[in-house]
């Protein structure tokens, strides 16, 4: 990363296509805002980046020189995020602009883990030093204020050209000191449908591991950006291929692993799906993401569980969705605030076999109703047994004709306790086997 061999490039106006036009009212605000107070202020990273590849931007992050402290006393609305990296969150209406200030070179004296993580990193510098701590050459574009040129370090814009994702300096160097650059390689590159260049890529799959270094919550962060996106069948696909899949969502790569055809099916129905969702810019929630990535596990425990050890149903559910939930949570931490509705998302499928009078209304009341019938759906188009019917009925059940239950069963069953397994077996789709002996259908 030695930056005195580089010779900057600079695109004047003229021969670029980026017009203030396409750069949000905020970020123009804050850039002209900084450059008047005598501060150097650039557009920089995905904003300039995506413009120049014809994407429409998902936000705008400033690079400047003024320094943390100095951004706060300009922006009646900002506050100072980040510990190893101070950001500054600028609000301009209803946009949040992230300005940061101009990175310093690293040296010897940044705190890394022995794996060669940087762990302190607070020292400022110039644009030119900034750019070479920027991870791939077409991050590191800068759209200057002063005369709307671009400034390229790094072979940017001809990588842009080439449709090339390439690490700015020693590939091996750049990954080890922040792993996630492996998750933003993948990521990145089939945003904009690029390659992946070869020097950039042949270390990953050795240094796949150091993925465990990351912190869960940074993790959480990056998962959502990779699968709550319009590329998540292929972000799986690539991270599959790179062995960086296992390292965050373990159980779901080895129901992957193991060529169960409905597993794989269910995962990628609901990247699928979701993707769609993003396209037509409707809501799409972690919640229902993991409860997804981790039914294939979760339903295998349910079964093993009331197999191998006897267990009703319901305790059961309630052990495997502990457990799946406590194996997920060491590699990524998923807030409660998603965690809950998912085992709710899951808790309520075998409700779904339960198709008599009240209990059909009390459903279909419940507040998660909708999200669990969505699930319904995903596990009826992933093929999973039994539930083509059954999401057939529950879509009839909404239209407000209640289709006629399956069949009658008995009414002394309706209380009977659910232990003696052998009576489902005789009595064919008897009471209890409705109400939720497996995950869902089984
Ligand atoms: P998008 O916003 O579309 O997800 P982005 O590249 O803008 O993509 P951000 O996380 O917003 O991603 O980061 C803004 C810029 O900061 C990047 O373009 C890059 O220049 C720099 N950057 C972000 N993360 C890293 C990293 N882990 N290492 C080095 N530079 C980074
Ligand atoms: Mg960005």
């Amino acid at each position: 990363m030695d930056s005195t061999h580089i010779q900057a490039l600079r695109i004047p106006r003229d021969q670029h296509p980026i017009s203030r036009s396409q750069i949000s009212p905020g970020t123009l605000k804050v850039l002209y805002t900084l450059k008047d107070a005598g501060f150097e202020a650039y557009m920089v990273g995905g904003g300039v980046r995506d413009l120049l590849a014809g994407l429409k931007p998902k936000d705008f992050d400033v690079a400047t020189s003024a320094r943390p402290e100095e951004v706060k006393r300009l922006f009646r609305s900002c506050r100072l995020v980040g510990r190893r990296f101070l950001i500054a969150h600028v609000r301009m209406g209803s946009e949040i602009v992230e300005v940061t200030t101009f990175r310093g070179a690293i040296t010897d004296s940044h705190e890394r883990d022995e794996t060669g993580r940087i762990l302190s990193d607070n020292v400022y510098g110039t644009l030119e030093t900034d750019a070479f701590r920027r991870d791939f050459s077409i991050n590191a574009l800068y759209y200057d204020i002063r005369d709307y040129s671009i400034v390229d370090f790094a072979g940017g814009m001809e990588d842009l050209k080439r449709g090339v994702l390439r690490l700015i300096g020693e590939p091996e160097l750049r990954l080890r000191e922040d792993p996630v650059r492996m998750l933003r390689a993948v990521r990145i590159a089939n945003k904009l449908g690029f390659q992946i260049d070869p020097a950039t890529a042949a270390p990953i799959p050795q240094l796949a591991y150091l993925l465990r270094e990351i912190p869960p919550a940074r993790l959480f962060d990056e998962v959502l950006k990779l699968f709550l996106s319009r590329e998540a069948v292929a972000n799986l696909e690539g991270l599959r291929r790179f062995g960086l899949f296992a390292h965050l969502l373990p159980l779901t790569d080895e129901a992957l692993e193991a060529d169960d055809p409905t597993a794989a099916a269910l995962v990628r129905q609901a990247l699928a799906n979701t993707a769609e969702r993003v396209a037509k810019e409707q809501p799409v929630t972690p919640a229902f993401l993991f409860a997804a990535m981790l039914w294939p596990a979760y339903a295998k425990r349910v079964e093993q569980l009331q197999r191998e050890q006897g267990h009703v149903p319901v305790v059961a559910q309630n052990q495997a969705a502990e457990e799946a939930i406590a194996a997920q949570q060491l590699r990524i931490a998923i807030p409660k605030r998603f965690s809950v509705p998912m085992r709710e998302i899951w808790a309520l499928q075998p409700r779904f076999l339960n198709r008599q009078g009240a209990r059909v209304k009390r459903l279909l009341a419940h507040p998660r109703f909708r999200a669990a019938y969505d699930f319904l759906l995903l596990r009826a188009q992933a093929g999973e047994p039994g539930t083509g019917e059954l999401a057939a009925w529950w879509t009839q059940a909404q239209s407000g004709q209640l289709p006629p239950p399956p069949e009658a069963p008995p009414a002394t069953q309706e209380t009977a306790p659910p232990k003696k397994r052998r009576r489902r077996r005789r009595g064919g789709r008897g009471r209890r086997r409705e109400s939720g002996d497996g995950p869902g259908v089984s």
